[in-house]
């Protein structure tokens, strides 16, 4: 039997508790091989939370989350709250989390799994096979610099301004989150950063060659980020790790999602520092939203949410033997030409959201 964790389970609204519901059922299946010994706690966030208590999200939860060993988030948020009070908006939960959380660096995996090779807009050859990870850095940059704002000048003219600003700690800490993972993965990390016409980022990139001699085994390249943008569509297979701003992450990261055609295979992870024993908090979610269009009719895709799950066992317990395994059953089930609607295209069969939770517990029951 594994270590004994706790995890904390947000479903949040819409399909969230849809696709994580086959989290759970992943879960129990796991327990009951004796893979692990797993503590669940639940807790509602975003509208669901509004609706009951008047709030996005109780300190309670937030304490709770620090305490757990891992946090798993459906999605929050829906047309139902589009119009409640801007501080108690179900999205002021998730600020608050990642806040609270210390949650600084956010990885974005883009995958593509060979049965939806066809299903990107790019071409077969540039991406299958694709297996890349962006780690944006979250807590910094352009996003919280001050000064900020915008300010009336003379004559009726306005005037907006936003700061990118880095020190030096917040950029070693995102580069040793991104030289580590390239450790456990292809050791090629690609720093991204405009250091031809931006001090900070010029600054960005001597912080990053600084530490590098501390990861000889990693192969450190850096790129401009508008190359970098021309270079993930023309190319990504190149990348093996990339590590950048927040702004240019946001960016970046969409872009190189959209290369693996569907929203609802993508997970996503977001990591705090490392204490002193080497702990550090960690939140994972898909990158899907709460789907409102189909919420309620078992017709959302719940790969993206088991596939965060995947990344947990990764990336916060080290487990992964059990991380592969599910990833190898996702793909088993996609090979055998199970889809749910989104990812459906000729010669498939459709699936509903619970059926594909089940194909993939019983291709995990055949993996020896
Ligand atoms: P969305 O990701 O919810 O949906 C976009 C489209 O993709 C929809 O057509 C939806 O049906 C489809 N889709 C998304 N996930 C799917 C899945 N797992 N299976 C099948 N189809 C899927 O984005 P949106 O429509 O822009 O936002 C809807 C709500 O979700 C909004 O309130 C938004 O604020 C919220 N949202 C929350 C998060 C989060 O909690 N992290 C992220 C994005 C959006």
């Amino acid at each position: 039997m594994g270590a004994n964790k706790k995890i904390l389970m947000l479903p949040g609204d819409g399909i969230g508790p849809e696709v994580m519901e086959e989290v759970r059922r992943v879960i129990d299946w796991m327990q009951d091989k004796k893979l692990f010994n797993l503590e669940i706690q639940e807790n509602l966030i975003g509208g669901s939370c509004i609706d009951k208590l008047g709030i996005p999200i109780e300190e309670n939860t937030i304490q709770l989350a620090q305490e757990a060993d891992g946090v798993l988030l459906g999605a929050v948020g829906g047309p139902k709250w589009d119009n409640v009070d801007f501080n108690i908006r179900p999205e002021a939960a998730l600020l608050k989390i990642r806040k609270d959380l210390g949650l600084f660096a956010n990885l974005r995996p883009a995958i593509v799994f060979e049965a939806l090779v066809d299903a990107s807009s790019l071409k077969r050859e540039v991406i299958a096979g694709l297996d890349i990870l962006i780690v944006r850095e979250l807590t910094g940059g352009i996003y919280f610099g001050e000064p900020r704002g915008v300010k009336n000048l003379a004559d009726g003219i306005r005037e907006g301004r936003n700061s990118l600003v880095y020190n030096t700690r917040e950029v070693e800490r995102i580069a040793r989150v991104g030289f580590e993972l390239a450790q456990i993965r292809g050791k090629k990390l690609c720093s991204i950063d405009k250091a031809n016409v931006l001090e900070s980022t010029k600054m960005w990139r001597e912080e990053v060659i600084r530490i590098a001699p501390e990861y000889p085994d990693v192969e450190l390249t850096h790129m401009l980020v508008d190359n970098a943008a021309m270079q993930l569509v023309r190319d990504p297979k190149q990348f093996d790790v990339i590590v950048t701003t927040n702004l240019f992450g946001d960016i970046l990261s969409d872009c190189a999602s959209m290369a693996t055609g569907s929203l609802g295979m993508l997970p996503s992870a977001s990591l705090g520092a490392p204490d002193e024993s080497g702990y550090r908090n960690a939140l994972y979610e898909p990158v899907h939203g709460t789907a409102p269009d189909i919420a309620g009719l078992g017709k959302a895709n719940p790969l993206a949410m088991i596939l965060s799950f995947a990344m947990m066992l990764r990336y916060s317990f080290e487990m992964l033997t059990e991380a592969n395994r599910i990833e190898e059953a996702v793909e088993t089930v996609l090979n055998l030409g199970l889809r749910t609607e989104d990812i459906m295209s000729d010669g498939n069969k459709i699936v509903s959201t619970t059926e594909m939770g089940s194909a993939v517990i019983a291709e995990l029951d055949k993996i020896k």
